[in-house]
């Protein structure tokens, strides 16, 4: 483990692996004493979480304390890794619309004291949600403190989106309709073409029609889409009335129902989680500030070099050069 001296230093870091402000990171660290009590049986260092909102639920390995002759160890510990990610997504986001309102947007997790899904949870159920299939968020009543603990619970009321935008689900037609928007599922092709190389993604290529496909198995491949950022490919697109919407254009309000009304559709989050899930093969690292808001090294393999940044949207500041920059949308 590298110490660091500098603070500026210290606040990128925090900013850069866990997606938390310097303040947020040390509340969490303190509030949590005990849970993430888990340290590597070796240098007894601490480990962090595969994610801060569930820190009981997987701690990373200490890569650094595996053995690099031990094969075996290596493999099993990266398959580990990758399961552990895998179960997150599949088992623990994509069924619970408390959690995935909880990461849709900042500012759950920063309002809310401590910063704790269960505490989150507990909240938005005493505040009776509306039906499930109707897509909902929380918002503050005007005079009361913009934070989401118990002793503010009369300053809190949920809003149903349901009565304010027409949201359609158009699974079949791999398209979701939030009022004039269309968010659309990447097209998907047989992967028996050789053209379609498995992992041109990963050749950062910004040339021609080459550098956008990702292959997932023998007879399925997506091909992605291109952004207004060079340097970034998007899984999904979203347009208004035909054209590519420039997200900065965007209202802050559309830009978190859009995201929501993602984060509701099964469809979609499956081949989301699909593609992170192949690309997480062949990278070093997974910065994931969109679900799992944490980043997480996935092989010891020093050969192995680019990391995967996924990022809501193609202006994050959480993209990086030289590495796989993914957004949703
Ligand atoms: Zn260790």
């Amino acid at each position: 483990m590298k110490l660091i001296n500098d603070s500026a230093e210290l606040v990128d870091s925090i900013r850069n692996t866990s997606f938390m402000e310097y303040e947020e990171f040390l509340e969490s660290e303190l509030l949590s004493a005990g849970i993430s009590d888990c340290s590597c049986y070796k240098c007894k260092e601490p480990r962090p979480p595969l994610t801060y909102i569930n820190r009981s639920f997987f701690t990373q390995p200490c890569w650094d304390c595996i053995g690099e002759q031990n094969k075996r160890e290596i493999k099993s510990t990266i398959l580990q890794v990758q399961d552990a990610i895998r179960d997150y997504y599949f088992e623990t986001i994509l069924g619970d619309h408390y959690l995935q309102l909880f990461i849709v947007d900042d500012i759950y997790f920063r309002n809310t004291l401590p910063h704790d899904f269960v505490v989150f949870k507990r909240i938005i159920s005493s505040l009776e949600p509306p039906d499930r299939n109707d897509i909902w968020f929380l918002d503050w009543i005007p005079g009361y403190p913009k934070l989401i603990n118990l002793d503010n619970i009369a300053g809190m009321r949920l809003v149903n989106l349901s009565n304010l935008y027409k949201i359609e689900n158009k699974d079949e037609e791999g398209e979701i309709k939030v009022g004039d928007f269309t968010i659309s599922l990447p097209i998907q092709m047989s992967g028996e073409n050789k053209h379609y190389s498995r992992y041109s993604i990963l050749n950062l290529s910004n040339d021609g029609s080459r550098a956008r496909r990702i292959k997932i198995s023998k007879d399925k491949c997506y091909k992605l889409y291109n952004t207004e950022n060079d340097n970034v490919k998007s899984i999904l697109s979203l347009t208004k009335n035909g054209e590519k919407v420039a997200i900065g254009d965007l209202t802050y309000q559309d830009y978190v129902i859009i995201k929501l009304a993602i984060m509701r559709n099964k469809k979609f989050l499956r081949t989301i989680f699909e593609i992170v899930l192949e690309i997480c093969k062949s990278v070093k690292e997974l910065k994931d500030s969109v679900f799992l808001k944490n980043s997480v090294r996935l092989t010891p393999t020093p050969s192995v070099n680019a990391s995967l940044c996924l990022i809501w949207n193609p202006l994050s500041p959480y993209k990086e050069s030289n590495n796989i920059n993914l957004s949703i949308f």
